[in-house]
């Protein structure tokens, strides 16, 4: 039987694009129970489907849904303990960021990264505009960011949408890969994307259409196929991204140059704020360690995440 990835969804129905890389619209059969959580959504964008022709129509039914590598998910609603499921099966989360034109703080920086290594999926930083960053100081900015991430173990890529600089490095990156696409509104992400598929404004126009109110195009999430192999998953519902799922008990390990460290403390519980013989305030009184990281682990077990920014 025919299969496919889930690359949009509308209410009950499922554009699947098959392994043929034909778009079928598919519908549910029967009723899916999965991996035990109460979700709102039984499928989205990014689940492998398995499904069946429908006799006389160009329409499938979806039969089955094999076992997802990982998905990310947000509350329904503030008040509701069920789950909305973003996207499933991602091969990397990547995080367009700016330093500049708006500055990106090292504070969302660090939730989101910490937050995808809560989710067990790979993250990559992705600094566009730096078309704005030529001056010797512009480029000092950069390096230190990116110096910062790359220590920590994140790819990172710079780019300039307005450019076109190093878009054939991000379309190396993405080639053949799932990779949901985030970063706040302004970074460029729209220039990105009109960059990777060129032509795609005049197709659907979905991503520049999001400024208008009331489209359902922007909150549903959306696969785009990348002209060379890969898709680039689209999602208006990644504002609570960066908000989910960290717990204090576990959080220095969601820092992965912590996580290292963690082992050469005195304490097995250490938290890393107060305790002496700290391996990780040792390695950020030697330099080794980025003290924004450091800091911004302290503000996250400190304080709740309502001050976003
Ligand atoms: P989005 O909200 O993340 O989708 O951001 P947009 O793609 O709408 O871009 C926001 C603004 O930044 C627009 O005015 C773009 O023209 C501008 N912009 C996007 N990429 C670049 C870039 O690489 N360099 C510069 N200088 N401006 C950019
Ligand atoms: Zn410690």
């Amino acid at each position: 039987m025919p299969q496919g990835m889930v690359i949009k969804s509308t209410g009950s129905w499922y554009a699947v694009a098959g392994d043929d890389k034909q778009v079928v619209m598919c519908r549910l059969r029967g009723k899916f129970r999965l991996e035990g959580i109460r979700t709102t959504n039984p499928v989205a964008v990014g689940d492998r489907v398995v499904f069946e022709m429908e006799p006389g129509k160009d329409t499938a039914l979806i039969t089955n849904i094999p076992p997802r590598t990982n998905l990310i998910i947000r509350k329904a609603t503030r008040l509701s303990s069920a789950a909305h499921i973003i996207a499933a099966n991602l091969d990397y989360v990547m995080l367009v960021a700016t330093i500049t034109q708006p500055r990106t703080s090292t504070g969302f920086i660090d939730r989101f990264l910490a937050t995808a290594e809560a989710y067990h999926i790979p993250a990559v930083l992705v600094f566009n505009k730096i078309d704005l960053l030529e001056t010797r100081e512009g480029q000092e900015v950069l390096n230190h960011m990116s110096d910062i991430y790359r220590n920590a173990g994140y790819p990172v890529i710079h780019v300039s949408a307005y450019t076109g600089q190093n878009i054939d490095s991000l379309q190396q990156f993405l080639k053949d890969k799932v990779v949901l696409f985030s970063g706040h509104s302004g970074v460029g992400k729209s220039a990105l994307i009109n960059r990777l598929v060129p032509g795609l404004n005049l197709r659907t126009g979905a991503i520049s259409d999001k400024h208008q109110k009331g489209k359902h195009t922007t909150t549903f999430a959306e696969a785009i196929a990348l002209p060379d192999g890969g898709w680039l998953v689209d999602t208006p519902g990644i504002k609570e991204f960066g908000l989910y799922d960290l717990e204090k008990e576990t959080l220095a390990q969601r820092f992965p140059e912590m996580r290292r460290l963690m082992p050469h403390c005195r304490f097995a519980n250490c938290t890393h704020m107060h305790e002496p013989d700290c391996a990780v305030k040792k390695a950020v009184n030697d330099g080794a360690l980025a003290s924004s990281r450091y800091q911004n682990y302290l503000n996250m077990m400190l304080n709740d995440y309502s001050n976003d920014n």
